[in-house]
């Protein structure tokens, strides 16, 4: 029987030291679990066997406290974690306490020149995230660089391949911006922008021969054509988002709460997060519009936040699939 609960996806906080134009959780959140009900869930969730808790924010190293606490605790319950993190806070001692307790981390890099990443993320950060790259590369880290692909940066997604290579990197991974939070539509890209995009960061995955994800456009597996490259799909995920207030999100990036981890437990959450009809909709149905499309049962649709966000539907195909480019646009 395949898991239910194998991941979370927990943005610990809604705090930030940067204020990144494409930011999705800005504005957002109005509370913040303290670090004692986050030790709480924490362990409800190791009764359920799960393997791997995702920190993301905000930016989990401004909470150092909380991040380290629920790191350590998870540690000690053989869970094994990630952050994500703008890495402008690593020092020599946070990278030293990544190391020892074997945090995998994944540093936002929004382009392959100090120009382009700072256009995004505000001037000063990309020397500051480079210096955090090198104190993780030169103390064993395992990391890898994630580009949040906008109108801004989408020319020059290719060159971060080569870029995270050179910087000591495990992997690459590329997601668009979605219109969440700080995020406009005058920064997201179309479908035609992120399918050329798709290409050459796969051909360029390929050639290097370095592995690269692509995140949360399931439908690339018809354009990324290598062996070093993966894409997932989240529409029948065993892991969940929760957010810095306690909920369980249909998907972090949509206001859509189903259960409140603060009232209930973790299991019960589990509970009526599967039974919810939102969730039956986007893990059982497919788009009518992917009723012939050769990868319908991997792909089901592609992002359904995305379809809710551009489309004002959850069960429409997600508006950046290149089977739909033409009839979109
Ligand atoms: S719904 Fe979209 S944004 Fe959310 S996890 Fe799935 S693919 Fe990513
Ligand atoms: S047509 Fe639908 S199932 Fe096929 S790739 Fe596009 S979104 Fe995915």
């Amino acid at each position: 029987m395949k898991e239910r609960l194998s991941g979370i996806i927990w943005l610990i906080t809604r705090k930030c030291n940067l204020s990144c134009i494409h930011c999705y959780v800005a504005d957002r959140f109005k509370q913040e679990l303290s670090t004692e009900e986050c030790l709480r869930i924490l362990r409800e969730a190791a009764e359920l066997d799960v393997r791997f808790v995702g920190l993301t924010g905000g930016e989990p190293l401004i909470v150092f406290d909380k991040t380290r606490k629920i790191v350590e605790e998870a540690y000690r319950l053989g869970i094994s974690t990630s952050i994500q993190t703008n890495g402008t806070l690593i020092d020599r001692t946070i990278a030293e306490w990544l190391a020892n307790y074997d945090v995998f981390t994944y540093v936002s890099l929004d382009g392959p020149t100090e120009e382009i990443h700072d256009a995004v993320r505000g001037k000063g950060t990309w020397s500051r995230t480079i210096r955090g790259i090198e104190l993780l590369s030169k103390l064993d880290v395992e990391f890898t660089i994630v580009m949040a692909v906008s109108k801004i940066n989408y020319k020059y997604a290719s060159s971060l391949i080569e870029l995270a290579e050179n910087l000591g990197a495990c992997s690459a991974a590329v997601i668009p911006v979605i219109r969440a939070g700080r995020a406009r539509s005058n920064i997201t890209i179309n479908s035609r922008e992120w399918i050329t995009v798709l290409r050459k960061v796969s051909e360029y995955a390929n050639e290097l021969r370095f592995p690269l994800s692509i995140w949360c456009a399931p439908f690339a597996l018809l354009v990324a054509k290598s062996p070093y490259v993966r894409c997932y799909s989240c529409r029948r995920s065993s892991v969940v988002d929760v957010d810095p207030m306690g909920r369980l999100l249909l998907c972090d990036v949509l206001d859509i709460a189903i259960a409140d981890l603060r009232e209930l437990r973790f299991s019960e959450a589990l509970k009526i997060f599967d039974e919810h009809p939102l969730n039956i909709e986007i893990s059982e149905q497919i788009p009518k519009e992917c009723a012939d499309c050769p990868i319908r049962e991997f792909c089901r649709g592609g992002c359904y936040a995305r379809a809710y966000i551009e489309r004002g539907s959850l069960n429409l195909a997600d508006p950046l699939c290149p089977r739909l480019a033409d009839s979109l646009h």
